[in-house]
Order: structure tokens, then sequence, then C-alpha cells
């Protein structure tokens, strides 16, 4: 197979679970998943609910050393494969509208929790590196999400690079490392030349972009989905396998046109789409260098891409 296989992990349980299936690194690791747990979520709850930037900076205060150890655990469990950390794109629509106040509008409203959670990754990819019983190197490869414009991946940039140079030389270490964006919004595709001169990688967020792209909530299809099948309007459900000639089209805009701008760009897709061997096909031949799916799809991908190579 030509295309990597990456795995969707929150946690290290999920990482070493990947890397037995054969997973080369994370491609997606998705940071609001890290703050369930009883220890933590009432921290989390105080961010969230704070009325003023008193409040929220003392709530993440709290939260800074559980994703310092969280990310300790996940950079040992990958032993040196790379790691997408993706910032905070909490599933607030539960309460909200789905295209409120998420992705990388809620960093651009409050910087000081892209800057914390920026800290905890660079403490975090420090404290492995310089461990004295057997140090690993770390790559951190940063993302933000649900970016549609240029400008908004500029302002969290600033912060990513900000904070890193500050722990960088309080350490006296360098890491290297990466940022760059989710492609889940079709203004992200269709200026896709613009973002690549900002972005390093882009990682196709093939939910949200299938949700967007057809104006469709993941969430309530089932009211609907059955008729749509009968009346084969879809032939398969565009969650689980991706529409090529719609979706499809905006991804390979993007990879075209994203490559003009860097022609080193990294490509990589960490929807569900890509545990799904069909959708493989497709980004095998899009080009794509890796899948990132969740740890049990793992085996079924590494079989789908070297299929797709084949054929
Ligand atoms: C996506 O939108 O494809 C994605 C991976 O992000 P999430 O599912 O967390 O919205
Ligand atoms: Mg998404």
């Amino acid at each position: 197979r030509k295309l990597r296989i990456r795995t969707n992990a929150d946690t290290p349980a999920m990482a070493e679970t990947a890397v037995a299936y054969g997973a080369e690194g994370i491609g997606l690791c998705r940071t609001e998943h890290m703050f369930f747990e009883g220890d933590r979520i009432d921290f989390m709850r105080q961010m969230i609910l704070a009325v003023d930037q008193v409040q929220r900076k003392a709530a993440l205060k709290k939260l800074l050393p559980f994703q310092r150890k969280d990310f300790v655990g996940l950079f040992k469990a990958m032993a040196g494969r790379p790691v997408t950390i993706r910032l905070l794109d909490p599933p607030l629509h539960e309460e909200n509208p789905m295209l409120g106040c998420r992705g990388c509008r809620l960093g651009i409203l409050y910087p000081e929790i892209t800057e914390m959670q920026v800290r905890a990754v660079f403490e975090a990819a420090a404290s492995v590196m310089t461990a004295k019983k057997s140090p690993m190197k770390v790559n951190p490869e940063i993302m933000i999400p649900l970016v549609g414009f240029k400008a908004e991946l500029a302002d969290q940039l600033a912060i990513v690079h900000r904070v890193a140079a500050e722990v960088m030389e309080k350490n006296q270490i360098k890491i290297d490392y990466i940022v760059g964006t989710m492609i889940e919004v079709p203004r992200a595709a269709i200026t896709a030349e613009q973002i690549a001169e900002e972005a390093q990688f882009f990682s196709f967020g093939t939910n949200d972009l299938t949700q967007t792209t057809l104006g469709l909530s993941r969430d309530d299809m089932g009211l609907f989905y059955d008729e749509y099948q009968r009346k084969e309007i879809y032939n398969k459900n565009p969650f689980a396998s991706l529409d090529q000639s719609g979706v499809g089209k905006l991804m390979e805009f993007a990879v075209e046109n994203g490559r003009k701008a860097r022609k080193d760009l990294k490509l990589g897709i960490c929807g569900e789409h890509a545990g799904d061997p069909d959708s493989i096909d497709f980004c095998h031949r899009l080009g794509l260098h890796y899948v990132s799916c969740s740890p049990p799809r793992v085996p079924i991908a590494r079989l789908a891409a070297a299929q797709a190579a084949l054929r």
C-alpha cells in the first residue's frame, strides 16, 4: 500500500490498541474527549460557563495539569510516531446550533483556551523528550478545527508559535512541530490555495464536510434516511461512505489547489470515512498520504489501502 494508516485516539489505551493493530501514528486526538473523567469534568464545566476571562483563566489553570499529563501518556504510548492534536472543538451544539461558536471560533474568541492547550502539548513534549528514563522523540502536529478563512488560521497560528517558543526557551530544547488545519467546511476547500499558505498539512474532516456540503446534520438524519434509501436518493449512507461525486469533488479541488501554494503539503483524512474501504480507495486515488480511522478499523484500513494500490 501507499497510504499510511493512522488512528483517531484520545487516550493512551486507545493508542496502544491501535498500534497493536498496526497504526502508524495518531491522525486525530479530539481534545474535547479528554475532559470527561470525573476528576476534571467540573473544571471543564467551569470553563464553559465562565462569565468573564478571570473565571475562565482560573478554570483553565486547573485543567492544564490534566491536559499535560494526558499528552505525556499519549506521546509515550506512540513512542515517536506522529501525533496530531486537534485544539478544542466541543460538541456544544447539543445545547446550541450545530454551526455556532465551535472549532477555531472558540479559540479566536477566547485565546486563553488555545494558549492552555498548546502549553500543555509542548510542556508534555519537553518532559517526554528530556525524561531521565527512556527519553523519546516527540514531533507534535497541532491541528486547528473548523477553519474557513486563512485569517482564522493565522490568528491561531500566532498563538501556537508564541507559546511553543516560550516553552522551548524555558526548557532549553528544540521541538520540531508542524501546524495544520482540518478541511471540514466547503469554504476551506474552495480557498485551499490561500489556506495552504498558512497550513503545513490538511486533514479532511469529512464528518463535518459532509454535514456542511449536504446541508445535513449527522444527529437527525434518521428522520428521513430510510425513505431516501428506499427512493435511492442516497445510494449509501453519506456519513459512512464518502459522497465521492459531491464531497469528494471538494476534496479533489482542495488537494489540487492546496499543492499549488505548498508542494510538500501533507494530506490526510480523519472523518469516519477513513475506515470505509470504498472511501479509502478514493483517498488512495486522490493521492492522500494517510487515512486516520478508529482503532478497531485499522486492520480493515490497512487491507483496503493495499487492495487500492493493487487495483
Ligand atoms: C470531522 O468533522 O470529520 C471530524 C473528524 O471532526 P469531528 O467528528 O470531531 O467533528
Ligand atoms: Mg469536525
